[in-house]
């Protein structure tokens, strides 16, 4: 499919419709995206006509459950190019596959390894590990960042010695935007023999990873972030790491024999995925991937850069305005703050306007610290928004300080 706005536009229902007598303009798509016609389709389908629970059912409805699902795991398994569909593990979300392997790593850790998390995270990406140092006497070590917002990476290479045992990075920052050098990380990560966890919550929707060119150990997803439903992701375990570490959780689904003596469990990707499962997520993760390569990654984030410069051009005009996250290799993020104003009011203005932002720490309140703010005014746009809806946007950020001036 080309790149055509309107017929992209008119796939999503939400767009049309109006908030506080506006039509809405949804700059919120870093917290979740919006989603088509076709998944919200695939969900309905699924409850309509083939709810069914899967995997030991004989019944047909219970067969076409089955496939559809492993058929979606086939789908997100050559989206992010793994090497084996039972790489690919179902999870609840990124905060949820975070937590499996920060759970199941503390059988490989030692009091005195090191971890490596970044100055940039979510604190789904901070707190697991946190947790884990606390339960195995490991240490935390922080990658710092710049003003810019970027990774200083001679700081990182200073930190990487044989002690190392896991680095975790997010591809792309929530807060500020910034694209994260995953190929260099993992490769020095590597080097020193140490793990790679990349959190892929907010890379997923604008860039497709290659996960075996990149050789990464673990990659974590939300479908919510990619026009899925909520309540369904990914982990992506490498299937060394998977033979080696033990399941997570215990119960139906995965083990291979029960007896009261003793019990064997299932193999990948059962072994970790214990319980009945999100089944018309899985499917309709599947459908909103299946949307956009249909749109094609190439031309979503030609179009997406477009609108972020022409959003940061015109922001940067407003007086006293300052973006937070301003290094050269960004996704379509603006974070901002107007001098003397609470970003908690901008937020609120612009909602009465009909246009949706997020105000606060975003879950980073390592990077707040950072830049001594309370948070921040953060508008995230998607291939679905259009230069209007920008314009929408800076008229009312414009208002809004005229007001609380
Ligand atoms: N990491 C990053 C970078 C995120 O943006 C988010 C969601 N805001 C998460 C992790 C957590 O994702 P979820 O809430 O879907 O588990």
């Amino acid at each position: 499919m080309s790149f055509n706005i309107q017929k992209i536009r008119s796939d999503f229902p939400i767009l049309s419709r109006r908030v506080n007598g506006y039509p809405l303009v949804y700059l919120d798509n870093a917290a979740t995206s919006q989603k088509p016609q076709q998944v919200i389709d695939c969900i309905v389908d699924y409850y309509s006509n083939y709810n069914a629970n899967i995997h030991r059912g004989v019944h047909t409805l219970s067969q076409e459950a089955t496939d559809a699902y492993e058929s979606a795991r086939q789908k997100i398994q050559k989206h992010f190019n793994a090497k084996e569909p039972y790489e690919i593990l179902f999870t609840p979300g990124t905060t949820h596959g975070i937590n499996l392997v920060a759970q199941v790593f503390s059988t490989v850790l030692k009091k005195g390894d090191e971890i490596i998390v970044s100055a940039m995270e979510h604190h789904s990406n901070i707190v697991p590990w946190q947790m884990l140092c606390e339960r195995t006497g490991a240490i935390l070590k922080v990658i710092p960042m710049s003003e810019e917002g970027v990774l200083i990476f001679s700081e990182y290479e200073k930190l990487l010695s044989e002690k190392t045992k896991m680095v975790f990075v997010n591809h792309v920052s929530n807060a500020l935007g910034t694209i994260n050098p995953i190929a260099k990380i993992i490769d020095h990560a590597h080097k020193v023999g140490a793990a790679v966890l990349v959190d892929g919550a907010q890379s997923c929707s604008h860039i497709k990873p290659d996960l075996q060119e990149l050789d990464v150990d673990f990659y974590v997803t939300s479908a919510h972030k990619m026009c899925g439903p909520t309540g369904i992701g990914i982990l992506y375990m490498k299937e060394e790491w998977g033979n080696k570490l033990p399941p997570y959780q215990g119960g139906g689904d995965m083990i291979d024999q029960v007896t009261f003596e003793k019990t064997t469990y299932a193999g990948l990707p059962f072994k970790f995925e214990a319980g009945t499962p999100n089944i018309s997520g899985g499917i309709a993760f599947g459908a909103a991937i299946d949307y956009l390569n249909e749109i094609g990654f190439e031309a979503i984030k030609e179009y997406e850069d477009n609108l972020l410069d022409y959003a940061t051009q015109e922001l940067l005009k407003i007086e006293g305005l300052k973006i937070y996250g301003t290094g050269p290799d960004k996704t379509s993020v603006v974070s901002f703050n107007i001098e003397g104003i609470h970003p908690y009011d901008i937020g609120s203005i612009v909602d009465k306007l009909g246009i949706a932002v997020r105000t606060g720490h975003h879950c980073t309140q390592p990077i707040m610290d950072f830049y001594n703010i309370p948070g921040t005014v953060r508008a995230s746009f998607a291939f679905y928004n259009t230069m209007e809806e920008v314009d929408s946007l800076v008229s009312a950020v414009k208002k809004a300080k005229m007001m609380l001036s």
